[in-house]
């Protein structure tokens, strides 16, 4: 399967690491929309959360286990935004699931 973030996981691609365990990758994401941008993604192929199954849904705990990591890690204690874009009225322009993690900036809300 051609995907790029099974790429980035595996290494074929290089990308700035800020975590990763057995199950999940999280880099700094190439075109960053505030001062701390990372992708958190699951190594596992999984194509977006549409594909959330009781089989499956283990992963989003580790994956957030991962950002709450993360944001000690950053120093984000002022906060930060989880985003998932899913599909394409969602925004989604990578089909492997995957988690924005937005900070060190105020964000607005709602989004557009
Ligand atoms: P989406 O729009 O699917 O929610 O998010 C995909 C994200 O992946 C975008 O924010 C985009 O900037 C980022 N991205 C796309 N290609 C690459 C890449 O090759 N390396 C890195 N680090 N990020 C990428
Ligand atoms: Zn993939």
């Amino acid at each position: 399967m051609d995907c790029l973030f099974c790429k980035i996981a595996a290494g074929e691609i290089p990308s700035t690491k800020v975590f990763e365990n057995d199950d999940v990758y999280a880099f700094l994401d190439i075109a960053p929309q505030a001062p701390f941008h990372a992708v958190i993604i699951p190594k596992k192929h999984i194509k977006c959360a549409d594909e959330i199954t009781p089989e499956n849904s283990g992963i989003i705990a580790k994956i957030f286990e991962a950002i709450a990591i993360i944001s000690k890690e950053q120093g984000l204690e002022n906060g930060y935004r989880i985003v998932n874009n899913c599909g394409e009225d969602g925004g989604q322009t990578v089909g492997h699931l995957h988690f924005h993690m937005l900070g060190r900036r105020a964000l607005a809300w709602p989004p557009g």
